[in-house]
């Protein structure tokens, strides 16, 4: 096992600073889950832990030792990525004992060895089938059970559920989050989505334009955003963000509503309501409308039109009550639920 740092790590392709200056330490044992949006830099910095890719400048450590010159084979890494890259000539068990063969472990160590993992990740019954007999979701088992195989000092994961439907993306998942924990191997998994970063990771590391804007647990990164941008992309549905200004215990909003809030300073700011935070109540004075109710399952997202402004909320399906399409209601924050940000800069302010 190894702790992972990147101390300063910067990678140009011509004038474009795809990784800038990051700054990263990912404890022992740890699953580190950098996301954000799409072209910013994440499989890039994966790829430079890898070996894949050379660093522009800075550099990389695994425990002590300088890795920003070495050899990929040399780093003792596994990697898993969105497309599994399955030998499709080869069948599970083949598949997964590839790396100890290529190792020149004996064929019947290998098979024995192939098959204990490939029976830990549920593949038991499957030792005999070839990739395209298998569905998305053992693809990617087999994958998973070929980068355990190898013992590696360091998982990477590329965005390894991508390409599985919605409902096997949650059970492997799950299934990756078990393997992970039951063999404490120091993780590194990059993602664009949010959720995935949420459940898997014991800290949430959250990168915009190459560079961090927040690193903490999920649950630091969730209730204390540092900033719009990490508000807004952290959470589904996605903080709802209302300018105003504040004066005499009231927040007097843009969208023509006054908040009953306490902000930690007067004048103007962004206010910011999670969805759940934001209550609903019928109120016939109400120029805030409901105009979308989607149900899900034992909660519903309300979109509330006021002015030009749409909010988001979500609510208890059985408090419902007369919340309906076209329904004028009342808005209220839910007490010390609420953020606040900088108009100008977007930062929070506390
Ligand atoms: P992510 O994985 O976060 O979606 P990437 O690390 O793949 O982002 O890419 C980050 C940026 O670097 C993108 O804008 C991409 O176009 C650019 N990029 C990646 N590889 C190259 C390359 N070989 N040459 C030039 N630009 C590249
Ligand atoms: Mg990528």
């Amino acid at each position: 096992m190894a702790t992972i740092t990147f101390s300063n790590v910067t990678k140009t392709y011509g004038q474009n600073h795809v990784v800038d200056n990051l700054d990263l330490d990912l404890p022992d044992g740890s699953m580190t889950v950098l996301v954000g949006p799409s072209g910013c830099g994440k499989s890039t910095s994966l790829r430079m832990l890898a070996g894949l890719e050379a660093v522009s400048s800075g550099d990389i450590f695994i425990g002590e030792r300088n890795v920003t010159h070495v050899d990929t084979r040399d780093r003792d890494i596994a990697m898993v990525f969105q497309n599994y890259a399955l030998y499709p000539h080869l069948d599970v068990l083949d598949n997964v004992a590839f790396p100890l063969r290529a190792k020149k472990m004996k064929k019947a160590d290998a098979h024995r060895r192939a098959t204990e993992v490939a029976q830990s990740v549920g593949l038991g019954e499957l030792l005999k089938r070839r990739p395209k007999d298998l569905s998305g979701g053992q693809q990617q088992r087999v994958a998973i059970a070929r980068a355990i195989v190898r013992e590696p000092a360091i998982f990477l994961f590329d965005e390894p559920l991508s390409n599985l439907d919605a409902k096997l993306r949650i059970e492997t998942r799950t299934e990756l989050l078990r393997i992970q924990r039951r063999l404490g191997i120091t993780s590194f998994y990059v993602t664009h989505d949010q959720e995935e970063a949420m459940t898997l990771s014991d800290r949430m590391v959250v990168t915009r334009n190459g560079g961090v804007a927040q690193t903490g647990t999920p649950n630091e990164v969730y209730s204390r955003p540092v900033d719009t941008f990490v508000a807004t992309f952290v959470g589904s549905p996605k903080m709802n963000l209302i300018a105003g200004s504040y004066s005499e215990s009231l927040l007097h909003t843009e969208i023509g509503i006054d908040f009953a809030v306490d902000p930690p300073r007067r004048g103007d700011l962004l206010l910011g309501v999670r969805p759940d935070d934001l209550l609903l109540s019928p109120d016939p004075a109400s120029h805030a409308v409901v105009s979308l109710v989607e149900l899900l399952g034992p909660r519903a997202i309300v979109t509330v039109t006021a002015g030009a402004t749409e909010l988001t909320a979500v609510a208890e399906v059985s408090r419902l009550g007369g919340i309906e399409s076209g329904a004028p209601v009342a808005l209220r924050v839910r007490p010390r639920s609420a953020h606040y940000f900088d108009r100008e800069s977007g930062n929070r302010i506390e």
